[in-house]
């Protein structure tokens, strides 16, 4: 007798696209396990992605604005979720794997540090093999998970992890040793840009940092001029573009695609290198580093007092490493105040 999940499997073959990653032939996981009788392979990944303390975590994670107390700020977990929406709606539309897209789409930042870029830069300089917040998102899922077993996770979600971000590189590599083994691996990386420059726009006008009227009308005059429309157009553009290519390869009209990249561009010079923003990420820097230095010369403190997961087959530097990047920003703050600074003295 077939289980649910077989019968699943043989609609999801019946209808996706040609070009669709199929749930059934997967490469599989890092370590063979029996499958769920009732969730598809990249279905059950993403219950695991969501389940996971990491996954949590984002919530209290700096996207752009530090620890912001506006309600209306994004987080890691905002970003995530609303890159996981503009993907699953590219991926729907050109009939590929949603599961697959969604499972990709939830885990990416997974290994973002506390305090946004700047964690990662200081993480980056201070440790010997640097950082890069894709590959920590990668080591999360496939090691720092449940006490060093990790989630083991589907190949084709790890592959998508992995290579979704190659910092300000091109937002469609030419390099395919750059580009995720499947399509709904690419829309994630597409998804990524499209949400982090619309609501960092957004964010950055909240925030007084820029106003509406400075985004570069080149811009407004490709895309649209609010934060749907702007979306909107990139989406769209996306879908109609590939489906032209029979769904074989992403694509994304050349006027779309100088548009986004002028507006990130855009983004870093008035936003994240802005004196006012930035200012507050020098002294998050101080933070990360000071906790970096106290753990590495500390040793054995680190180890039996706040860091219990340490692996002795790592180094100290990349113990300390994994345990800074999975803070949230309230977390650094609060180890901060405990380690360096005195506690009032209580009793009368
Ligand atoms: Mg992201």
């Amino acid at each position: 007798m077939t289980t649910v999940r077989e019968r699943q499997e043989a609609r999801e073959a019946a209808y996706l696209a040609p070009h669709a990653a199929l749930s059934s032939v997967s490469r599989g996981r890092q370590r063979p396990e029996p499958p769920c009788p009732y969730r598809m392979i990249y279905q059950h990944d993403r219950d695991r992605i969501i389940h996971s303390k990491s996954f949590r975590r984002l919530k209290h994670k700096t996207q752009v604005f530090l620890a912001p107390s506006g309600d209306h700020y994004r987080t890691r977990l905002t970003h995530t979720l609303e890159v996981a929406q503009i993907a699953r709606t590219i991926s729907r539309a050109l009939g590929l794997n949603e599961d697959l897209t969604e499972a990709i789409a939830l885990g990416h930042d997974l290994g973002h540090t506390p305090f946004g870029h700047s964690g990662e830069a200081v993480l980056d300089r201070l440790l010997p093999g640097g950082f890069r917040h894709y590959y920590q998102s990668l080591r999360v899922v496939e090691i720092l998970e449940r006490d060093g077993r990790g989630l083991n996770l589907s190949f084709e979600v790890r592959d998508g992890i992995g290579k979704h971000s190659k910092g300000k590189g091109d937002i469609i590599s030419p390099d395919p040793n750059c580009r995720a083994a499947t399509l709904e691996g690419r829309i994630v990386r597409l998804a990524d840009i499209i949400a982090y420059v619309n609501h960092d726009i957004d964010d950055a006008i909240r925030a007084r940092v820029i106003r509406r009227d400075d985004l570069p009308a080149t811009c407004s005059e490709v895309l649209g001029d609010s934060h749907s429309a702007r979306i909107n157009t990139m989406v769209t553009d996306i879908v109609d573009r590939s489906l032209e290519q029979n769904g074989a390869e992403l694509a994304i009209s050349p006027a779309v695609l100088t548009a986004i990249t002028r507006l990130r561009d855009f983004l870093y010079e008035r936003v994240y290198d802005n004196p006012t923003v930035h200012g507050d990420f020098i002294k998050a820097r101080r933070v990360i580093e000071d906790l970096f230095h106290h753990f590495t010369g500390n040793p054995g403190e680190f180890r039996t007092r706040h860091y219990p997961a340490y692996r002795d087959e790592d180094t100290l530097e990349q113990n300390v490493g994994d345990f800074i990047a999975g803070m949230t920003d309230r977390f650094a703050f609060a180890m901060f105040e405990e380690i360096f600074l005195p506690r009032p003295w209580m009793i009368r």
